[in-house]
């Protein structure tokens, strides 16, 4: 029989709005079509231009690239200025954290995620089935992939 998660009774998380999985770390905010549908809409711009403005296409897998936000010199998010300027239409994998696989797989990861961010193990209980549901559509909101362009 599986083992049950350790997450089983819930987990503490509030966001403190302190950015540091925001800022000054290279990283990458990967899109689906939801976030670039929220995002350009937030921005009232069309897909074509908030893609050209904001994004930038990272090489990924077998001749693939994933779509994803641009960050600036110091490795802070293009969005990121004194705080998310864009939180109300946040990508998911902003708004999913910590409830990602890599930080739930484990207490030991879950552990190491709360070095770095005050939020975790503070503020509101998040069930199982919330945690769950956070894991089901991160899985489901596919994010947006593209063919490398090939040079001739
Ligand atoms: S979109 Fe907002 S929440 Fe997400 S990494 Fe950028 S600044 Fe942070």
């Amino acid at each position: 029989m599986d083992k049950e998660p350790f997450y089983t009774p819930g987990l503490r998380f509030s966001c403190t709005r302190c950015s540091s999985c925001c800022r000054k770390e290279s990283g990458f905010v990967f899109l689906s079509e939801n976030d670039l549908s929220r995002l350009a809409t937030e921005l009232h711009m069309d897909y074509t231009g908030f893609i050209e403005t904001w994004c930038h296409w990272v090489p990924f897998d077998r001749g693939r690239e994933r779509l994803s936000l641009r960050e600036k010199a110091n490795y802070d998010c293009i969005f990121w200025k004194d705080g998310c300027t864009v939180y109300h239409a946040r990508p998911v994998q902003c708004r999913s954290f910590p409830f990602w696989y890599s930080v739930i797989c484990s207490q030991e990861a879950w552990d190491a995620a709360a070095r770095g961010c005050p939020g975790i193990n503070t503020g509101e209980l998040h069930s199982r089935e919330e945690i769950a549901d956070w894991l089901r559509q991160l899985e489901e909101e596919l994010i947006i992939e593209r063919e490398l362009p090939r040079f001739a």
